[in-house]
């Protein structure tokens, strides 16, 4: 069995959503099937549990399902990076640019400390804008940032090459044109 063409299998295309022309890959069945949740989680889990990881952070919204699974298996916490305005404690934020204007994310300024290893994990990298935000966060913070890692890679619109060129390494499970 491949892993990677399994779990691409359980992803769903909706053309023309969240406007006309966008095909937007969808992880809801993927997550509802309880043996594709499993696969998932377990690829991210023998890919970090010899690693020394202090710390997940997952992206807000889809980051939050895999990478809570993931830290709780991995018997370390789990910290959101959380779009503008969500967050009630003091927080440090990243904008960043997209199609249509700007957007930004933040973290508690709390969340992780000078030296942590973490983890940084998303669904799907796109224009890269959002794993990219999330890792200038946590490098303001003194985090390590190991690895970014996400379910799907859309290369061809360079986001995963943007991320890679920041020098931050990246591992997503599948590729969509
Ligand atoms: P980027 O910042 O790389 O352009 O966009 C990635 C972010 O947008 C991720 O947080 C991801 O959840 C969301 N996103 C954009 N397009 C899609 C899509 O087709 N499917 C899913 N599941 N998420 C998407």
């Amino acid at each position: 069995l491949d892993y990677a063409s399994y779990l691409k299998g359980w992803i769903r295309t909706v053309p023309d959503w969240p406007h006309e022309g966008v095909m937007f890959r969808d992880i809801t069945p993927l997550l509802q099937n309880p043996k594709s949740f499993r696969v998932l989680i377990d690829l991210f889990v023998h890919r970090y549990m010899s690693e020394q990881v202090d710390l997940i952070a997952g992206l807000d919204a889809r980051g939050f399902i895999i990478g809570s699974v993931l830290a709780y298996e991995l018997n370390v916490g789990f910290v959101p990076i959380r779009k503008k305005g969500k967050l009630p404690f003091t927080t440090v934020a990243e904008e960043y640019v997209l199609e249509y204007g700007n957007a930004s994310v933040e973290m508690h300024t709390d969340a992780c400390k000078q030296g942590d290893r973490v983890v940084l994990i998303d669904d799907l990298v796109a224009t890269g804008g959002t794993m990219i935000a999330g890792y200038k966060l946590l490098k303001k913070l003194g985090a390590e940032v190991l690895e970014a890692a996400a379910i799907i890679d859309l290369p061809e619109l360079g986001g995963s090459k943007l991320v890679r060129n920041e020098g931050l390494p990246l591992f997503t499970v599948c590729e969509f044109e």
